[in-house]
């Protein structure tokens, strides 16, 4: 081959015109202070609060403060990922998880990986774990029912899609299960079910999922998990990452989401302790003066949101733990004040075998009276007076004998409803058998009843009318009233059972 400098020059410069530079300007900060997962970062001028930073070894981290010279970053994985002296850069995105569908039946972590060990999630796009809320203008009045299953709770403190309705209680009163529960009671109602659990040992996780798997509930489910053993950082996530994953369902899939944290307490817990790390001033019982907000922000994205938007709703049911039922205390009067109901669990009827605890009395629901199934509204007003009537005499049942025979007989008809009232775990019922149950509880058919008869009594009639009046639940049903007709047709079936199998 000739040497040509011609042909060599003419290669120089095309080389030359046709180069372009893919190198442009990186910021890269540097870790210059580390402790319990939280570190500061200097030399990311431009980072934006909430913004992912990316540390080597494909850890994140969330700016979670702006100071003057230099950023707080919270790590979210191990405390000992990020050591002084590692680089930082600018993702350039606001923290987001894994959204969609492939989601369902899973258990992921609070940044949406997942940790069953069933293999990656396809999941079909992302989501900011934080958003806006919609506005007064997105949303529409909570008309429809979300059924937990449980008779007092549907029929006294009936809860409506859309609603934040907070159950509250000391440790070990039924909390969980209750929430638990309403999951399970979705079954066919298409609803989405999402199990934010915060703070837990993960062997209670597992007993969850083992739950809702043995009960089917799964197949609609999705658990986000932050164990105990997860860093503060996770905990604080966790419930912003299960709500982002609900609206994913509510904004494009148009459906509706029931959202259960269990539980705030450990949430605000976790948040004071990435807030004392950061030495922010202590205010009352040590939690940051914006504790508050941590809460209101998240429980605003529940929603039912307006036809133009879909008309889907998030319906959350926010769990706090109390101690010694004190409910005064910081964390329970800021949720309190920002639900639109409370279901209270009481120790000592939990121990007095009244389960699910629930004091009726005091707990409310404000806005689901709207969204109750007509069936059980007719049926609740009787039931709620005469529980309250109960109650309130309740102390005198222990020398009953020496009452009048009026006010032992209503007694008697007390004992007889609270009996009905209990019901035992994963056995939610359907809004059809509920009203013949509460029927039952506040019909003087029974009231002559022995009262250790009672509960058979109940299962007798549900299993009588579901094997020979299919017609007359599926009647209640279908309209979801309790017409005179209905009513004629059950007490024919309570009065035979009391003429038959219960006589004497
Ligand atoms: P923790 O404070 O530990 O989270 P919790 O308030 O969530 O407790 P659960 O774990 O739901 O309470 O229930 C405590 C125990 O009470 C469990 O063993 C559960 O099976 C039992 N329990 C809950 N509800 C009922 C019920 N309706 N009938 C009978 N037992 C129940
Ligand atoms: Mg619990």
């Amino acid at each position: 081959m000739s040497y040509d400098p011609a042909a060599i020059s003419t290669l120089i410069r095309n080389r030359l015109e046709s180069f372009q530079s893919n190198t442009t300007v990186e910021e890269v900060g540097l870790v210059v202070e580390t402790a319990d997962g939280i570190v500061r970062v200097s030399g990311l001028p431009n980072a934006m609060l909430g913004e992912m930073i990316a540390f080597p070894n494909g850890i994140f981290g969330i700016v979670f403060n702006l100071e003057a010279d230099h950023l707080v970053v919270i790590i979210l994985g191990k405390k000992t990922a990020v050591t002084i002296g590692d680089t930082a850069k600018c993702s350039g995105r606001i923290m987001e998880v894994p959204v969609g569908k492939a989601l369902l039946g899973r258990v992921v972590n609070a940044v949406g990986e997942p940790i069953d060990g069933k293999g990656p999630v396809a999941s079909t796009g992302v989501r900011p774990v934080e958003t806006k809320v919609p506005g007064v203008l997105d949303r529409s009045p909570v008309e429809e029912p979300m059924q937990t299953g449980y008779k007092i709770v549907d029929a006294l403190i009936p809860i409506g899609r859309g609603q934040r309705e907070l159950i509250i209680g000391d440790r070990q009163t039924g909390k969980t299960t209750l929430a638990i529960d309403t999951i399970i009671n979705q079954k066919g109602a298409g609803v989405v079910c999402i199990y934010v659990a915060i703070g837990k040992k993960s062997s209670s996780v597992v007993e969850v999922l083992e739950t809702l798997t043995k009960a089917g509930a799964m197949a609609y489910t999705i658990i986000v998990d932050a164990s105990a053993d997860d860093p503060a950082s996770m905990q604080y996530l966790a419930p912003y990452s299960g709500t982002a994953i609900a609206e994913e369902f509510m904004y494009a899939e148009k459906q509706d989401v029931l959202i259960v944290y269990d539980d705030l307490t450990k949430h605000a817990n976790a948040y004071r302790q990435i807030s004392l790390l950061l030495k922010r001033p202590p205010g009352r019982e040590a939690f940051p003066g914006d504790v508050f907000y941590l809460h209101s922000r998240l429980l605003e994205r529940s929603a039912r949101l307006s036809q133009e938007l879909g008309g889907a709703s998030i319906t959350s049911l926010p769990i706090v733990e109390t101690q010694r039922g004190d409910v005064s205390t910081y964390i329970p009067t800021n949720v309190i004040s920002i639900t639109d109901g409370q279901i209270f669990l009481q120790g000592d009827l939990f121990y007095a075998g009244f389960r699910p605890a629930i004091n009726a009395g005091i707990s409310v629901s404000r806005v689901g009276g709207k969204a109750q199934t007509a069936a059980i509204r007719k049926l609740s007003g009787k039931l709620r007076l005469e529980l309250a009537r109960f109650r309130e005499k309740e102390s005198f049942t222990a020398f009953a004998s020496e009452l009048d025979e009026e006010t032992q007989l209503q007694l008697k008809r007390g004992t007889i409803l609270v009996e009905i009232l209990k019901q035992g775990i994963h056995v939610p019922m359907p809004v059809e058998e509920q009203v013949l149950s509460i029927y039952l509880a506040t019909s003087v058919l029974i009231e002559k009843l022995d009262l250790s008869k009672v509960k058979a009594f109940e299962m007798a009639l549900l299993a009588k009318v579901r094997s020979e009046d299919q017609s007359l639940l599926e009647e209640i049903r279908s309209s979801k009233k309790f017409t005179p007709d209905s009513e004629t047709k059950l007490r024919s079936h309570i009065q035979a059972l009391l003429d038959g199998a219960f006589k004497g």
